[in-house]
């Protein structure tokens, strides 16, 4: 049984990949993927890393600045009231009105008028957190607003936040603690700093993070980025707080990027095509905090990658919390699936590689499998969290799919793409999960080889069912359960890695490396590959033969362009026959 893929879409580095591991000494953005870990934007900020998860060195990301630790306000009661006040994902309230933007494209510079106000902007979590936190910055720069390189230097501070579990959740507090001493000291400067708080636990609290923290002038969920500006102008007068469900796409009001901004991201980028979920896993917020799911319609996300791809962008991670249940409308009327809208990306001239995540595994459609099989920009990698390896847990966590069923997905996917390898996510320490439970999930990872996996603690979520369910785990269990399963990970993750040496991947080449004429790039499998090569190449992929793993990198020889491209799978014709 094959493998698998990291979180397709962590990047960092504007815009590269991110992961959820120790920064890697000539890596400093190489974080783990997703989830709970904390980087900066663009205008651009930094990040840190999230707190256990295991492991994908592979999977870079960027760290976050720390602006400090303050005292930490617990943030649940305040989830508890909003998940808890009648409201479903479903019931969109109407949300203020706002005049449509022009689409479009003027240069920072040219749009800014009056003095520049500065940005820092903190992101936790997931790689929409990452989207969403450069589409702020683009509704900024259209304002005027540069980038703060530290959050002392700003104006304006937002902390972009997640609520997917309690540690991710109250980091915001302790960085709202360090942020009031920062206010403070700006105002006996004569200066004022804008604090805002965007991202699901805005969402889910809402008012409650001023009650709490009335250093903050600003609450601000994420369907309604694109009042930002018009938000912040109403802060003068007392806190806003504005976490409607819009009715309007935000998407349509929201700035581009300038041609400038999605440089000096990087020449991978991040596009979401998909928002929201209605799949209810019992331990999840999502659906509370990021709604109903909603597609973007195909043309004006076509529309947004070709103005990457203008840009100098190579390669685009199509993301959504349900990547590939997307059904958007299509330039024919028709409802479009992600395969569909897969293969009319993949004719953008220039567009030279497609990833997407995150799947659920009873979305991996017949035409999605033949996508993997017939698009050769669609890449061999795939991020597909199954949570546990026990049937009886899968249906505690209402995951709706068997342990059998997630198989029957890996061979389908193996039989279509032969190269494919595969990552994944795991809770441990779900209420109820016996010892035996757990040895399921032992077992799947041994039976599946995934090439990379995010592991995590469960964390009893307000609100959500499996919150009030007992058996509960304790805490000693959850960790010594954790320890066990990263350690299993990150053997198997070690055996993928090994067995590239020697293989020949195409690399696409995006940032100078840790040395001297040296390169950092992509593999297929999101592998960070330290190659020699020069920095007018950025942006190029070229062929790499893998020499040595390195603890968060790949090291590579360089190879004539007129030899053969990459030959595949790294396990292909080990990994994947010798599990099946
Ligand atoms: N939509 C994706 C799926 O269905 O697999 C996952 C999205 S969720 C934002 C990312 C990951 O966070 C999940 O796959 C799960 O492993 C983890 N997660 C979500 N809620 C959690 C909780 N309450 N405790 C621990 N981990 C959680
Ligand atoms: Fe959360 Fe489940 Fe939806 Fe994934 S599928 S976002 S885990 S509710």
């Amino acid at each position: 049984m094959p493998t698998t893929p990291p979180a397709a879409g962590e990047r960092r580095n504007p815009s590269a990949h991110r992961a959820d591991a120790a920064p890697a000494p000539g890596h400093p953005h190489v974080v783990s993927p997703h989830y709970g870990d904390a980087k900066t934007v663009s205008p651009s900020l930094s990040g840190h890393n999230p707190e256990r998860k295991t492991a994908p060195p592979f999977i870079p990301g960027r760290r976050a600045r720390r602006v400090g630790t303050g005292e930490f306000l617990s943030p649940q009661k305040g989830a508890k009231r909003l998940l808890h006040d009648g409201r479903t994902s479903k019931q969109r309230k109407i949300g203020t009105l706002i005049e449509k933007k022009p689409q479009g494209a003027e240069d920072d510079a040219e749009r800014a008028s009056g003095p520049r106000k500065r940005v820092f902007i903190k992101s936790f979590g997931c790689q929409m957190n990452v989207y969403d936190a450069q589409r702020m910055a683009d509704a900024l720069a259209a304002e005027g607003y540069v980038e703060a390189a530290v959050p002392e230097d700003a104006d304006l501070v937002l902390l972009n936040t997640c609520n997917i579990r309690e540690k991710a959740a109250e980091k915001v507090y302790s960085d709202l603690g360090r942020l009031r001493v920062l206010k403070e000291g700006a105002a006996r400067e004569g200066r004022r700093m804008t604090i805002g708080v965007a991202g699901c636990v805005a969402q889910a609290e809402g008012a409650e993070i001023v009650a709490r923290a009335p250093t903050v002038d600003l609450v601000v969920g994420p369907q309604s980025y694109h009042r930002l500006p018009a938000l912040l102008a109403r802060t003068a007068k007392g806190a806003v707080i504005d976490t409607d469900f819009a009715t309007e796409d935000k998407f349509d009001f929201l700035a581009q990027p300038s041609r400038a901004a999605i440089r000096a991201r990087g020449v991978t980028a991040f596009v979401t095509v998909q928002e929201g979920c209605d799949k209810f896993c019992t331990f999840c917020v999502v659906p509370y905090t990021r709604g109903a799911e909603v597609s973007r319609p195909v043309m004006k996300i076509v529309a947004e990658v070709r103005r990457l791809v203008d840009a100098g962008v190579r390669e685009v991670t199509l993301i959504g919390q349900n990547v590939n249940a997307y059904h958007g409308a299509g330039p024919d009327g028709a409802t479009w699936s992600l395969a569909r809208l897969l293969a009319r990306l993949s004719e953008v001239p220039g567009l030279a590689r497609l990833r997407y995540t995150t799947s659920h595994p009873n979305d991996m459609s017949d035409d999605l499998l033949a996508a993997h099989r017939d698009l050769p920009a669609l890449m061999p990698f795939l991020h597909l969290p199954v949570q546990s390896g026990s049937d009886r847990m899968l249906a505690a966590m209402n995951r709706r799919h068997t342990r059998a069923d997630y198989l029957r997905a890996v061979e389908r996917l193996a039989a279509a793409q032969p190269a494919i390898a595969l990552s994944s996510d795991f809770i441990v320490g779900f209420p109820g999960e016996s010892d035996a439970d757990f040895r399921a999930t032992l077992d799947l990872v041994a039976e599946v080889r995934f090439a990379a996996a995010y592991s995590f603690k469960y964390s009893p979520r307000p609100g959500t069912p499996a919150a009030d369910m007992a058996a509960q785990v304790p805490e000693a269990v959850k960790s010594a359960r954790l320890a066990e399963l990263q350690a299993a990970i990150d053997r198997e993750q070690a055996a993928f890695n090994a067995r590239c040496v020697g293989r020949i991947f195409d690399v696409l080449l995006e940032k100078p490396g840790r040395h001297p004429g040296q390169m950092t790039g992509r593999s297929p499998y999101l592998q960070p590959v330290q190659v020699m090569a020069d920095a007018a190449e950025i942006g190029s992929i070229v062929p790499v033969r893998i020499d040595e793993v390195r603890v968060y990198s790949l090291l590579g020889r360089r190879l004539p362009a007129q030899n053969p491209t990459t030959d595949g799978a790294p396990h292909r014709s080990d990994a994947l026959t010798a599990g099946a």
